[in-house]
């Protein structure tokens, strides 16, 4: 599938530039880019069981959305060569989208991937790595497998961490926080035998502490939620992105574009985040309990 990874962006970059960036230079750049709309999508597939249901996108309207970001002039680009650009390490196209997938569903691969490379986007998927296996189970809502994630990284499609056991990264001890900050990157890193550069927190949730960690270990960006349209003043290490569900529609997503509806990036946490990470934390004194799903 390598003739399909072209994009119009990857060239852009500099790859000796990708190994010589440092923490500390990442969060001095500041670089007056345009607003940057970072989508999060989760499985595409027509439809899904349990609670991650109404996260999935079919086909079908994937195709919608690639199709009006084609038209509106946008150009598909990794989180990653957004970070860098960002730092000042290489440019961006005249109207960027990054796509991302997170969870890391097999549709990715097998739905996702060939829609976002025919149109000539890169794009990134964030990978939950606790259970993967090298076999693929009989289950059509299932995983990536370590060939399939190998597969999708020749494919142009970045992969990046999603946390080890998709945890909530503002509310576990903090022993279990170092593990979803350094496992996955270690894990991927040996499967791909190149760097892992960015990261997106479960849930979107973080602290500053859990970001500074991050930086720490190596991660260059990171995506939260927020709902919002990324900007050049964002945070590197919590960039906003806006959640596609499977009932937004193309039209829906135009008007986001347009900014209608949507946050501009840096932007305040929400009430309702703050008073529900309370009552999160709350339960995890309570019980000591870990969301794994
Ligand atoms: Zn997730």
């Amino acid at each position: 599938m390598q003739s399909m990874i072209e994009t119009k962006f990857q060239s852009t970059i500099d790859p000796e530039m990708r190994s010589i960036v440092d923490t500390d230079a990442r969060r001095d750049v500041r670089l007056s880019l345009a607003t940057v709309p970072i989508l999060c999508y989760h499985a595409v597939a027509d439809s899904v069981s349990g609670p991650d249901g109404k996260f999935a996108v079919s086909p079908e309207l994937l195709r919608a959305h690639l199709d009006l970001l084609v038209e509106r002039g946008y150009t598909g680009i990794s989180v990653h060569d957004l970070a860098l650009a960002r730092m000042g390490l290489g440019s961006l196209p005249e109207r960027p989208v990054a796509v991302t997938f997170d969870d890391g569903f097999a549709d990715v691969l097998h739905e996702a991937a060939p829609l976002v490379s025919e149109r000539g986007f890169a794009a990134t998927a964030f990978v939950t790595t606790d259970g993967i296996t090298d076999r693929a189970e009989n289950d059509s809502n299932r995983k990536l497998t370590w060939s399939e994630i190998v597969e999708l990284d020749h494919c142009g499609i970045e992969v990046a961490a999603h946390g080890h056991r998709h945890i909530e990264m503002d509310c576990a001890p903090w022993s279990a926080i170092e593990r979803e900050i350094v496992l996955p990157k270690k894990l991927l890193e040996d499967q791909l035998g190149h760097r892992i550069a960015t990261f997106a927190y479960p849930y979107g949730y973080s602290t500053p502490e859990v970001r500074e960690r991050l930086a720490e270990a190596g991660y260059l960006g990171a995506c939260g939620v927020k709902h919002a349209l990324s900007t050049a003043n964002d945070d590197l290490l919590d960039m906003a992105r806006l959640r596609l569900l499977g009932t937004t529609s193309a039209a829906k997503l135009e008007r986001w574009l347009e900014g209608d509806g949507v946050r501009m990036a840096p932007c305040g946490e929400r009430m309702i985040t703050r008073v529900w990470r309370i009552r999160r934390r709350l339960g995890y004194a309570v019980s000591g309990r870990r969301r794994t799903q």
